[in-house]
């Protein structure tokens, strides 16, 4: 069963966005009232706004066994079109007052009344086989892909990462995620409430709602890279904010590569070590630093409970522990396919194991190092296999670096040349002295050729760099 607290609730507190409190009871009630008016409906679109209504409405389609499309509230008017066209949900679930785009009024909506309650049975939990979800991905190497995520798949991916944390219905997650992705929905949201435990949700976040949460009893903080370099920057600054965050029980973060710079000023501040898990919409997670694991940056820990990885060639063949090779996932985590796109779904398997496009290291013990993206990070320079994460992290340990991305480009003499797109904390350094600070911590090869400087690096939501944007100019 996904949610047994909708069998069993409890008066305990589920979801608290600010001063408003909904209890286990509540959502119970709720899910029944929804579950209810969505009775034969066979897709419905959640318009997915950091806010309690997407909350109820989500657990009400999942207690109806109805599979739900989360909306990105940001979308532009092109990717909605798209997502729409695609998954062709029957209505939206969106609070009242929601200012729905053009592309949406064609679609019955109802809003899920935070007071409704019903009282009759829910209906039979569903297959574990059938979609709870057709999330999107967050299109960083093209356009989104509809996924579709059976129940089995987050129940058993729940309970491995409640096992890996020592998560529990004592505790209170708090995170600012946005609620149409995997990150914040389903490890934020229906994490906290399979276990009967709590999420705060920020609505945005910021270190001082964040700080504020931890004063008042927060224990676990999920959170994506761009928040925690945020965050390190302002204990830096603010010895009691330190002081609260080195308090929590867990500091989590994923979505993207954690900066190993960023990792140490938390620590240095803090006192704290942030457990990095790797994970993606196809597979939910697949490594992660355990609680009593250690916590080394710029590692995304060993599989969790009953997922099996491995390291490959192009062949498929695994590589040794120290070599780049791409990792291939099997386990009850993966998805069943993508939604009208049994092309992609057919080229991202290989007997039954997901390719995940993601490259990476093995250490001896079993932890894995995420080097990049076999598209965008894998860089072939010279005769050698270069990972742009590896020079990211050491040009990041330059003091003149805020931000950074490295790409390959085509190159006559090396096949690609690296580049790298910088953003500069205070006067830009020469591109000699970065190029050097790099061949003398890594190796000279790995010396970047071209270096950029930026405003800002293009980021989507989940503060992702989207590699594609950057253009040689
Ligand atoms: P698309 O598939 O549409 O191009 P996307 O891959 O960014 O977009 P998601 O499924 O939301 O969409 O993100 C999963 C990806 O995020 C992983 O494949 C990986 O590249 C990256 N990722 C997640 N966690 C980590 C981590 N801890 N370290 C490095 N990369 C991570
Ligand atoms: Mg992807």
């Amino acid at each position: 069963m996904l949610l047994p607290t909708l069998v069993n609730p409890t008066s305990a507190e589920a979801v608290r966005f600010g001063d408003l409190v909904i209890t286990h009871a509540d959502l119970a009630g709720s899910a029944r009232a929804t579950a209810a008016a969505l009775a034969g409906r066979t897709r419905v679109a959640v318009w997915a706004t950091p806010t309690p209504h997407t909350c109820l409405a989500v657990v009400g389609a999942l207690a109806a066994g109805v599979p739900v499309v989360p909306l990105n509230p940001k979308v532009g008017e092109r990717e909605l079109a798209h997502i729409l066209g695609d998954s062709a949900p029957e209505l939206v679930l969106a609070e009242p007052d929601a200012d729905l785009p053009p592309a949406l009024a064609h679609l019955p909506r109802l809003h899920v009344d935070p007071a409704a309650r019903g009282s009759g049975d829910l209906p039979a939990e569903p297959d574990p086989e059938s979609p709870a979800f057709i999330v999107y991905t967050s299109g960083t190497t093209g356009p989104p892909k509809g996924v579709l995520m059976p129940r089995r798949a987050i129940t058993s991916n729940l309970d491995a990462l409640a096992a890996a944390w020592e998560w529990t219905a004592a505790d209170k997650v708090v995170h600012g995620l946005p609620l149409f992705h995997v990150h914040g929905l389903i490890l934020g949201v229906l994490g906290p409430l399979r276990l009967g435990g709590a999420v705060w949700h920020l609505g945005r976040f910021s270190s001082a709602s964040l700080g504020e949460a931890l004063a008042a009893g927060a224990t676990v903080v999920f959170g994506v890279p761009t928040m925690y370099h945020r965050l390190a920057a302002d204990c830096e600054a603010s010895p009691s904010l330190a002081a609260v965050v080195g308090r929590a029980r867990l500091l989590v973060s994923g979505s993207a590569a954690l900066p190993a710079t960023d990792h140490e000023r938390i620590t240095a501040a803090t006192g704290q070590r942030v457990v990095e898990r790797y994970g993606m919409t196809e597979t939910l997670m697949n490594c992660g630093v355990r609680a009593s694991g250690d916590r080394r940056a710029g590692t995304v820990g060993p599989p969790i409970d009953g997922v099996e990885v491995r390291v490959v060639d192009e062949t498929g063949a695994s590589v040794v522990d120290g070599e780049i090779g791409e990792i291939e996932v099997h386990g009850p985590n993966l998805f069943l396919g993508y939604l009208n796109r049994p092309d992609a779904t057919t080229a991202a398997l290989r007997d039954g194991w997901f390719r995940t496009g993601d490259m990476a290291i093995r250490d001896p013990d079993g932890y894995l190092r995420i080097v990049g993206r076999r598209a965008t990070d894998l860089i072939k320079s010279g005769g050698y296999k270069i990972g742009a994460g590896e020079i990211e992290n050491a040009l990041m340990e330059h003091p003149g670096v805020a931000e950074v991305a490295v790409t390959g480009e085509p190159d006559e003499d090396l096949g690609e040349r690296i580049v790298a797109w910088v953003v500069a904390e205070g006067e830009p350094p020469a591109a000699s002295d970065l190029a050097d600070h790099v061949a003398r911590l890594l190796a000279p090869h790995k010396r970047p050729r071209v270096v950029h400087f930026l405003e800002s690096l293009p980021r989507n939501e989940m503060g992702k760099v989207t590699k594609r944007a950057l253009k040689v100019p």
